[in-house]
């Protein structure tokens, strides 16, 4: 099978590119995805997201034990089915705040990646409940929802919580002021969960012949002729064959993406001699700069009144904070808060009965720990691994102290007294620093947003430049979380769609 294009990974940024490089009719698209079309009806009910993890659609990875969390290991759920992980994810629609796409501008020594040049990209990718203006996309393909009555009476009172205890009022997280209390906008249309690739991937655009959605095909590796890759080893059903393509774009995430170069032979020499790969080009950054937000779940409150169950999808409202001034506006934001209508604890506590119960969760917006991940074999049945180094700077440990502090500041104004009876986690004997970090260590869970992996950049170490080529060949772009150089501070999905969006409006003298 030969294609003018060949795209690895049909998840959130693999939908984009399909749909978006297919509208040039002459030119032939191949949307290659381990998974299949999706057929679990849970995936769409958005209150089902936590409970979905683990099933056969879910890559469901770990990481090593994290010396930041107790020698915990923490659980890191993927999407493996078309769609990727925005089947999996929890619907949260926040861009970030411009000055983090400041830091990206940086790096790559280009305005390309700033705030304002992708403006017009994440407005291309949606479709506001609120209408299009200057700042929101009025008709673009994903539905970007912001809930208004269906918001939970609990979550409204701690919206209420923040303001009384000095928090900016927003109204939207994607205008330009990131900090402030907001109801989650939500990537949900009449109560259903809205894919990336039900978004990108409709009936229309499966229909253009130039267009293969080849599901169930692991991608082994790259094959490497010289300095182009020409293709991809594939296997179906257990069956090897080669797909071969003019230009490849690997969109498999921020996991995969770096493992596929690994096992290809692409990546730190030292790590493939490791794994028992030869190396074919050395790039040792292919791994590094693993970077995510963890998440404080929870501090849990016992009520002294029923929750009514969510009409949304349980974690409804996210706050953005600056850490030393909650009341400051301006600025990106160093810490972040939610309330989740239940109960939500990590697994080192036993469960907590749902329906008198809710949880303010907590977090950093900017951390600034750096870990690595790294295949373990040359075959994908090879364990990964995943390291990355939570809590390993004091920025970060000094941070989430303080996101704890506020989350307990918030959870006792007097906008919750109608709702809280005490404080069952980490309960009111914790009070010092040392116990406070000792708590956070085993409460703390992914927030599911790891980055970085094959990060963009205009130095000599970058994975790939600020076009999104990798440094080394001269057809392979990287488009997915994986090329994200610093996280930012909210959920990263909307800023992969962006990037995806922003690469496809820039493929113009290409096949
Ligand atoms: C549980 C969970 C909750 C989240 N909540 C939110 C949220 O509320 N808001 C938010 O903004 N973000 C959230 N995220 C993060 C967000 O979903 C991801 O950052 C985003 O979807 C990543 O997009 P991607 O294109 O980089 O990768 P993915 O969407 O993961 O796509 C990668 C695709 O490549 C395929 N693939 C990988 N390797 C191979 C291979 N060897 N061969 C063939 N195919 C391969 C995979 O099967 C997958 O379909 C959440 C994520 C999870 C898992």
């Amino acid at each position: 099978m030969r294609f003018d294009v060949v795209i690895i990974g049909g998840g959130s940024a693999g939908s984009v590119l399909a749909a978006r490089l297919s509208e040039n009719p002459d030119r032939r698209v191949a949307l290659i995805e381990a998974g299949l079309e999706p057929t679990d009806p849970d995936i769409a009910q958005p209150s089902m997201w936590p409970f979905i993890q683990g099933r056969d659609y879910d890559w469901a990875y770990e990481t090593v034990p994290q010396g930041g969390t107790a020698g915990r290991v923490h659980a890191w759920p993927r999407g493996r089915v078309v769609g990727g992980s925005s089947c999996l994810h929890a619907m949260a629609h926040v861009r970030g705040h411009p000055d983090d796409f400041e830091a990206w501008a940086e790096a790559t020594g280009t305005r390309n990646w700033s705030y304002d040049r992708l403006l017009p990209a994440f407005r291309r990718s949606e479709r506001f409940s609120g209408g299009g203006s200057e700042l929101h996309g009025g008709d673009g393909p994903l539905p970007v929802w912001l809930p208004g009555e269906e918001v939970n009476p609990v979550v409204r009172a701690y919206m209420e919580a923040g303001l009384q205890r000095g928090v900016p009022s927003l109204g939207d997280h994607n205008g330009r002021r990131l900090n402030g209390t907001a109801p989650n906008a939500l990537t949900i249309r009449d109560g259903r969960r809205v894919s990336a690739a039900d978004a990108y991937l409709t009936a229309a655009v499966r229909a253009r012949p130039n267009l293969a959605i080849l599901t169930g095909l692991l991608v082994h590796r790259l094959v490497l002729e010289g300095d182009r890759a020409a293709g991809v080893a594939v296997t179906r059903a257990g069956v090897g064959e080669i797909v071969s393509g003019g230009e490849i774009v690997l969109c498999a995430g921020a996991i995969g993406s770096p493992l596929l170069l690994q096992r290809s032979g692409i990546g730190d020499p030292e790590t493939l001699r490791r794994a028992g790969v030869a190396c074919r080009l050395a790039v040792p950054e292919v791994g590094r700069n693993l970077h995510d937000h963890l998440l404080g779940a929870g501090n849990v409150y016992r009520s002294s009144r029923p929750v009514p169950p969510t009409r949304l999808q349980h974690s409804e409202s996210l706050m953005y904070l600056n850490a030393a001034d909650v009341t400051r506006p301006d600025g990106a934001p160093d810490i972040v808060l939610g309330c989740v209508t239940g109960p939500s604890v990590s697994e080192s506590f036993a469960p907590i009965a749902p329906g008198f119960a809710y949880t303010l969760l907590f977090g950093v917006t900017h951390p600034t720990s750096r870990g690595f991940l790294a295949i373990g074999g040359p075959e994908l049945s090879d364990r990964p691994l995943i390291d990355p180094a939570y809590m390993r700077t004091e920025h970060d440990r000094l941070t989430f102290r303080r996101a704890f502090e506020v989350a307990r500041e918030v959870g006792s104004a007097p906008a919750l007294e109608g709702w809280k009876a005490d404080e069952l986690l980490p309960g009111p004997g914790v009070r010092t620093a040392a116990e406070i970090d000792a708590f956070i260590a085993k409460a703390a869970i992914t927030h599911h947003h790891p980055v970085g992996t094959c990060r963009m950049g205009a130095d000599t170490g970058a994975v790939v430049d600020p076009g999104l080529k990798l440094s080394g060949l001269d057809n392979l772009s990287v488009v997915d979380a994986s090329v994200i150089p610093t996280i930012p501070s909210g959920p990263v999905h909307a800023a992969v769609l962006a990037i995806a969006e922003t690469f496809a409006a820039g493929w113009t003298d290409r096949p």
